[in-house]
């Protein structure tokens, strides 16, 4: 590779650390297992990580980092990635996820016994999209491969939550439902609230149809900002921008909202992409978001 190659190189991936540490986050790196983690989240006191498809066993292709789908790829697979996957966190902790359906529903995860599910089945017979807990050493995840993961903690009361949201998520205002059940159960106020939106299928590349537009129009008189016109009867949407929205809408402050600048589908060397993936392959890997507290 000539010369200036190299250094355009090495300035572009000191641009986008820059970009990365401006954002409030950095990457983990151990035994080639990566994540992104949230900083500010971090040094409030709550251990957390987005994964990448990095450092793994899966054939997906090869060396892949697949956390969840299991009629995808084979169990053992799955099971040593997480042990992977969890090794960037010091000391045991107990993973619990719930079986995804885009809905508005969120589950209070009360204690370690409610977390312990059967081995490797991760609360998978929860059907929901966000879950909120206040136990130490409980690691809450939601898996994506496109859509917005959501990291949400509470300081003064130790609460913390973890957000799937799609387009169909982020139309029934999951994020503010989890932030409901916060409060409700845990007595958190939204103005003690941090929040950490990862990364996801941005508005440079994430075209949606006449329904999705439409919904989101008749839903939020003021979305016009979300979407870039592109052919006609389609437009891209800025899903971060939007649970970003709906964090400040019911009084999360703005500079304590982080959002990590990688789209999927731009940086499909480092994360799985249902929309770039799906079509090549048939099927995709998935990624972790995770939050918990020691
Ligand atoms: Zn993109």
């Amino acid at each position: 590779m000539p010369i200036e190659m190299i250094i355009e190189e090495d300035e572009l991936k000191r641009r986008q650390v820059a970009a990365l540490q401006n954002a409030g986050f950095y990457w983990r790196e151990r035994d080639g297992v990566r994540a992104l983690v949230c900083a500010p989240l971090e040094q409030a006191g709550f251990t957390n990580a987005f994964s990448t498809r990095l450092g793994g066993v899966s054939p997906m292709p090869n060396g892949s980092l697949n956390l969840a789908g299991f009629n995808e790829d084979a169990a053992e697979n799955i099971h040593e990635n997480r042990r992977r996957f969890l090794k960037l966190f010091d000391g045991d902790w107990t993973l619990t996820g719930c079986w995804q359906i885009h809905s508005a529903d969120v589950r209070t995860v009360h204690n370690q016994q409610e977390a312990q599910t059967k081995p490797g089945v991760l609360g998978d017979d929860q059907y929901c999209d966000a879950l909120v807990s206040n136990t130490p050493k409980i690691l809450l995840a939601v898996k994506t491969a496109d859509c917005v993961p959501v990291l949400i903690a509470d300081p003064k009361t130790g609460a913390f939550a973890a957000v799937h949201a799609g387009w169909r998520g982020t139309s029934t205002s999951i994020v503010m439902r989890a932030i409901e059940r916060l409060e409700t159960e845990y007595g958190s106020r939204h103005e003690d609230l941090r929040a950490a939106i990862g990364p996801a299928a941005n508005n440079c590349c994430y075209e949606v149809g006449r329904d999705v537009i439409d919904r989101f129009k008749e839903l939020f008189p003021q979305s016009d900002h979300l979407f870039t016109p592109t052919r006609d009867g389609h437009a891209r949407i800025d899903l971060q921008t939007a649970n970003r929205d709906q964090l400040i809408a019911v009084g999360v402050s703005p500079e304590r909202v982080h959002i990590a600048p990688l789209c999927t589908m731009d940086r499909n060397d480092l994360f799985f992409s249902y929309r770039r993936e799906k079509q090549l392959h048939g099927r995709v890997g998935r990624l972790m978001s995770v939050i918990g507290r020691s």
